[in-house]
């Protein structure tokens, strides 16, 4: 039987970085994936193949919509070639899944392919494609299994029609309406894509704003844009039935009022979130915890109830982010070699890459207001760069939330183009517990959207933001 230091079970972006660093750290790592690809949701059907959907489509729209503005006129009709389009996002996912398994085999990683389940605390059965078995024993075992979308009791996802963000990346056709159910990160992502792409979108959302758990004045700013977008929203509405007759799908939801509402269309994708996944690993068998809603049970160190036991990622609490995974895989290795890292999980940024695209790291004005805190606000408008007049990308804002009476930077909420890359500052600010002012006092690059961040931290410093 093979002997590891370390196994992890599961390769998304927590499994294998975690398996990176264990290895860098000089530890003898195996790596267990059920699927012949390594890279988890994240690069097979999450963050890489969305992104790439959203480039194509972004690209799309621009062409049809706004080169004209640009005085590029295109000779004849410009069309979408979806076959194509999601070939070039599986070439991106294909080229990016072998680029780990390079990286294992640099690493001297061991990858196991199958399904690992718990035999006991140290040891795991992999049950391979061809019905083998293979038993091997570790000293530590890391569980980062993931998660699965997750659905309403009441729908059944024929994944076909009825779909989840992964059918939604291989679509054969472009839907005619595609009704979405949430108004979360997941579906205002794919909601946009197919929108670009021609398809009449409506977001059906339980809660009164779209994207909740982010400052409501970033909702307010992405509503208003997407709406421009001609996307619907139907806010304050709570889905009670989904069903299809055959080319069609009709949702039933009660709004405020308790009236009930019909959307008919020809695709509903589902993005009500993702579960925690753990079927088949057998967690009994070494005694790991798991909680009521089948996340498994960890301390600050990322520990379950089992001494050599630790679990990351999506299958634990916290938010479902492939960043947040690589830090904490990082964290369990470190800790495995002795060292004592930390993550401050209020640095851990959020993103929305729509576009204008949406980030944010620390606290919401929400958040602030709950605990109580003294704080200023500054914020600047895109419209009032010379970079977003440039490329006609003037929507939305930078706001900071900084500390009334010390001036440090408590969170940092954006809308526009590129702010998924521009949070970056923020979280380094941050990071070195920065104040306002010594963001505003930092030279930005002219003409940068970046500017917009200094102009935000004048306007929290004193009121003084230069350019509007
Ligand atoms: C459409 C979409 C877009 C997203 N976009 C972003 C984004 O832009 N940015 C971002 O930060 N996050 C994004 N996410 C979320 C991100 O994908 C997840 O947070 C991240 O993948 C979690 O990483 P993980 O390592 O915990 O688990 P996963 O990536 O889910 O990987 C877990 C792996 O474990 C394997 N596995 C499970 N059980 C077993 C077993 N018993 N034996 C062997 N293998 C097993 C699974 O097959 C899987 O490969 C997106 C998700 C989706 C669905």
């Amino acid at each position: 039987m093979d002997q590891y230091d370390v196994a992890i079970i599961g390769s998304g972006p927590g499994g294998y970085v975690a398996a990176i660093r264990c290895a860098q750290l000089g530890m003898k790592t195996a790596i267990i994936e059920k699927y012949s690809t390594l890279g988890g949701t994240c690069l097979n059907v999450g963050c890489i193949p969305s992104k790439a959907m959203l480039d194509s489509s972004h690209h799309y729209e621009d062409a049809i919509k706004h080169f004209d503005e640009h005085g590029i006129e295109i000779p004849g009709e410009i069309k979408v070639n979806l076959a194509k389009m999601i070939a070039r996002k599986q070439g991106v996912v294909d080229q990016t899944t072998k680029g780990i398994e390079f990286l294992m085999d640099k690493n001297k990683i061991t990858v196991y392919e199958g399904v690992g389940s718990f035999k006991d605390a140290t040891h795991v059965n992999i049950k391979k494609n061809d019905g083998k078995t293979e038993e091997i024993e570790a000293k530590n075992i890391i569980i980062a299994t993931g998660s699965k979308p997750s659905t309403l009791p009441f729908i059944k996802l024929d994944k076909e029609r009825i779909i989840t963000s992964t059918e939604a990346l291989e679509l054969k056709e472009v839907p005619k309406h595609m009704i979405v159910i949430g108004g979360g990160v997941i579906g205002l992502e794919l909601g946009q894509v197919y929108k670009r792409l021609g398809a009449e979108v409506t977001v059906v959302e339980f809660m009164d704003r779209i994207i909740p758990g982010m400052d409501a004045a970033l909702s307010k700013e992405l509503t208003k844009v997407m709406k421009k977008q001609k996307v619907k929203f139907a806010l304050s509405h709570k889905v009670k039935s989904v069903e299809r007759k055959g080319g069609q799908v009709i949702v039933k939801a009660d709004d405020k009022k308790g009236q009930e509402v019909v959307f008919e269309g020809d695709y509903c994708l589902v993005a009500v979130g993702r579960k925690p996944y753990t079927d088949g690993l057998n967690a009994d068998a070494a005694g790991v915890k798991l909680d009521d809603r089948g996340k498994v049970i960890v301390d600050a160190h990322l520990k379950t109830n089992v001494d050599n036991i630790y679990a990351i990622g999506d299958v634990i609490k916290g938010a479902m982010l492939a960043h947040k995974a690589e830090e904490e895989g990082t964290l369990v290795a470190e800790q495995l070699a002795g060292q004592k890292p930390h993550i401050d999980y209020n640095l851990i940024p959020g993103v929305v890459y729509t576009w204008p695209e949406v980030a944010a790291v620390g606290k919401t004005e929400e958040e602030l207001k709950e605990a109580g805190v003294e704080y200023k606000v500054g914020q600047f408008p895109m419209r009032a760069l010379g970079r977003s007049r440039a490329s006609m990308d003037t929507d939305g804002f930078v706001k900071i939330l900084a500390d009334k009476k010390t001036d440090e930077v408590l969170g940092v909420h954006m809308v526009g183009a590129r702010c998924a890359d521009l949070i970056a500052e923020a979280v380094t600010a941050m990071e070195f517990r920065a104040s306002a002012e010594d963001i505003s006092r930092m030279s930005h690059a002219h003409p940068t959207y970046a500017e917009a961040v200094k102009e935000a931290a004048l306007a929290a410093t004193d009121d003084r933001a230069l350019h509007i």
